[in-house]
This record gives structure tokens, C-alpha cells and sequence, in this order.
């Protein structure tokens, strides 16, 4: 069996936008701009980056919400790229999402029994008293009591909810499941309750975990590996202990940098990036971090497009001045 699930290259998706009278396209949206990505077979991978950086566009293609304007995705072996209507049912029972609202993402005037039960009846399993049993072992998976069944999303705290939108994603036992931003509409106390509880089904199952979130901090607890995204491509990859302890992408720096820190005597190098993320509609020519950059080298950054290059072990970096120097040395400005 081969190692990766998933096989993303050189992934592109444009959004048009329209204006005048004619309804016209008069510019792009480039949400994602080629990425290449790998997915392992039972590692959670983390997915960070800002608002913007194309990283929730990514996981909306990955379950073929979206459809992708270029580049291919392999499933398993099999490219479902451009797959539609009936061909890509077996690919949804493959791959499901757990959304990050758990307030809009559940019917209101549809109790959560059926909510959760819903993927059995449209893929097949017909037996009432099967459904009602799946769905009663997946609220105890998740924490929840069997009697829920019969309830209201109203009558559930958000974290309650998400829950159940993690219940209604396993349901169907999948291989692959994506969890877009699952905790950020959620209070920081019932964060880590959520987050423990991915953890331990994704190791209790084996399933393989798309964990996509705008703070590092969130991901390190989860995560075997972490890809950074920056406006719509992915900067910085590899695993957690290497991302955490040696980061190599300025951008990944600041990231980290920007983490709270419970000990207020601690001394720390906070690294405010200057301005905001520059617009999908106009990337900046070169390095799209350049404008942002402490260590941008005009003539270089800001004319040249850096690939995402391996570095030795499993770090690959999209940097000029880290891929040509081995050893980085650390970043004093900004
Ligand atoms: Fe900064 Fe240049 Fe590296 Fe881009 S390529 S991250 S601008 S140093």
C-alpha cells in the first residue's frame, strides 16, 4: 500500500470576479496558487496559516466542494480531480469535513440522530435499527449520551455541537477527514476538550487527519506534520518537533513568535509582521512575503518566485536566502 492517501500537484484554484453592467470578469482571485502536498496514511498534518491564505479553499477541494481550475489530486491511487455526480460517491464516503461553525453547520428543525445518520441513508444502509445503532455507538464515541438522539442542535452547548459534527463525519467510517479550523468558533475551555477528543479517535481509528487552522499553537498539540500556507501557497513543511524547534521560513517565525506565552516573566522576541496580507486579487510579484519580510533581499526577493525545495530530512522550505544557506542564522529585525 503505498504511503501517501493523498497526492496533491501543483494545485490552482481562481475565483472570477464580476462588476458592471455586463457582469463581466474584470480580475482573479487566486485563493490558491500551486501547491504541492502530500497527505500519509494515519498522520494528522496540520494546515496553518492566516485568514486569506487560501487554506480553508484547499480543504473545500480536497472534499470536492470545490472543484480545482488546474493541477490533479490523487486519492488513493486515483486522480478525482475533475470526478462528478455519481462518480465521486464513493469518493465522498471516503473523505468527509468537519465544518468550523458548529452553530450554522447543524439543520436546526432536524434532530441530531438524524443529522448524524444522514451519510448512511444516502450511501445505502436502508435498515432503520442499523442507522439508529451506528448513530447511538458514534454519540458514545464522541462523548455524548445515546438518548441525544431525539434532541435539538439548541439544546447543545458549541461544544456539545461540534461533536456531533464530528460524529456526523465519522459516521461513515472514513478514511480521510478534514477538520476546517474546528475550534475557533469555540470557547478556549472546551478548545483543548475537542481538540484531546480528535486526537484520541484519530489514533483510537486510524484515520488520517487534514487539521486546518489560522494559529500555530492549535496545530502542535495534534499534529505529526505541519504545512504553513501564505496567500495560497504552502512556505514551509515538515515535521513538529523540526517546525517548532528550528523554523525556517520568516513567515513560519513570526507565526510562532506570535504565540502567547503563560509565563509573563519569560522573555521572548515577538516578531510583528508589517502590514496586513497583501490581496489574492494582486499577489506581489517575486516572493509573495517579500513586502512583509525583515530579511527581504531587494533584487532578489522581490523578482524572483521561490519553489518550495527540500533542505535535507523532511523540511522543505520556499525561501531564497534559507535554502541557499544551510545554516540559518535567526531574525533580528521587523
Ligand atoms: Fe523573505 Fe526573500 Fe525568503 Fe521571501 S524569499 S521569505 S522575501 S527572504
Amino acid at each position: 500500500m503505498a504511503e501517501n492517501l493523498v497526492e496533491i500537484r501543483d494545485l490552482v484554484k481562481q475565483f472570477p470576479v464580476r462588476g458592471g453592467l455586463l457582469h463581466r470578469q474584470v480580475a482573479t482571485v487566486n485563493a490558491v496558487a500551486g501547491v504541492d502536498l502530500d497527505i500519509r496514511r494515519g498522520e494528522t498534518l496540520g494546515l496553518v496559516g492566516e485568514s486569506g491564505c487560501g487554506k480553508t479553499t484547499l480543504a473545500r477541494i480536497l472534499v470536492r466542494l470545490l472543484e480545482p481550475t488546474s493541477g490533479t489530486i490523487q486519492f488513493d491511487g486515483q486522480d478525482m480531480s475533475h470526478l462528478r455526480g455519481n462518480a465521486l460517491k464513493p469518493f465522498r464516503k471516503r473523505v468527509q469535513i468537519v465544518f468550523q461553525d458548529p452553530y450554522s453547520s447543524l439543520d436546526p428543525r432536524t434532530q441530531v440522530g438524524e443529522s448524524i445518520s444522514e451519510g448512511l441513508r444516502i450511501h445505502g444502509v436502508s435498515d432503520k435499527d442499523e442507522r439508529h445503532e451506528r448513530v447511538k455507538e458514534m454519540l458514545e464515541l464522541v462523548g455524548l449520551q445515546p438518548r441525544h438522539t431525539g434532541r435539538y442542535p439548541h439544546e447543545f452547548s458549541g461544544g456539545q455541537r461540534q461533536r456531533i459534527g464530528i460524529a456526523r463525519a465519522l459516521i461513515l467510517k472514513p478514511d480521510l477527514v478534514i477538520a476546517d479550523e474546528p475550534v475557533s468558533a469555540l470557547d478556549v475551555s472546551v478548545q483543548a476538550q475537542v481538540l484531546n477528543l480528535l486526537k484520541e479517535i484519530q489514533g483510537e481509528l486510524g484515520l488520517t487527519l487534514l487539521f486546518v487552522a489560522h494559529n500555530l499553537a492549535v496545530v502542535e498539540h495534534i499534529s505529526n506534520r505541519v504545512a504553513v500556507m501564505y496567500l495560497g501557497r504552502i512556505v514551509e513543511l515538515t515535521d513538529r518537533d523540526t517546525l517548532y524547534r528550528n523554523p525556517l521560513h520568516p513567515y513560519t517565525e513570526a507565526l510562532l513568535s506570535a504565540i502567547p506565552i503563560p509565563d509573563p516573566d519569560r522573555p521572548r522576541d515577538r516578531q510583528i509582521l508589517a502590514g496586513e496580507i497583501p490581496s489574492p486579487l494582486d499577489p506581489p510579484p517575486g516572493c509573495h512575503f517579500h513586502p512583509r519580510c525583515p530579511i527581504a533581499q531587494g533584487g532578489l526577493c522581490d523578482v524572483k518566485d521561490p519553489r518550495l525545495e527540500p533542505l535535507g530530512g523532511n523540511h522543505q522550505v520556499a525561501c531564497h536566502l534559507r535554502v541557499a544557506s544551510d545554516s540559518a542564522s535567526p531574525i533580528t529585525g521587523g
